[in-house]
């Protein structure tokens, strides 16, 4: 099967690379959420969802104040729809932190 390489293949700099320009290079390269199913659900999907997987996981904080956690691997991202990705994004959170996520202090960068 032909795999396209891991974005950290790219030439960038990693924690000079912002959620923001992630999700852009997700539809640049995958093509938008909108036009798959959920991967969940199955009913159509609306945004790119880190699956949580990576080790060298990124952190940053949303100009709302809330946590975001990303990769720079797009094979680690799937469609998914907004109920989905909020309750899987939820999840994760309670996970590492035994509480949702809140607003900050958060760290920006874990390493
Ligand atoms: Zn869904």
């Amino acid at each position: 099967m032909d795999k396209t390489p891991p974005l950290r293949h790219f030439p960038m700099k990693p924690g000079r690379v912002t959620y923001e320009t992630i999700h852009r290079r997700l539809w640049q390269t995958k093509g938008l959420a909108r036009s798959f199913d959920c991967n969940k659900c199955g009913k159509p999907a609306h945004e790119w969802a880190y699956d949580g997987t990576d080790p060298d996981e990124l952190h940053s904080v949303s100009r709302h104040g809330y946590p975001q956690t990303y990769s720079l691997d797009l094979e680690r991202y799937n469609p998914m729809c907004r109920k989905c990705h909020r309750h899987g994004d939820n999840k994760r959170y309670r996970r590492k932190l035994g509480k949702p996520p809140k607003k900050p202090p958060w760290p920006f960068s874990i390493r």
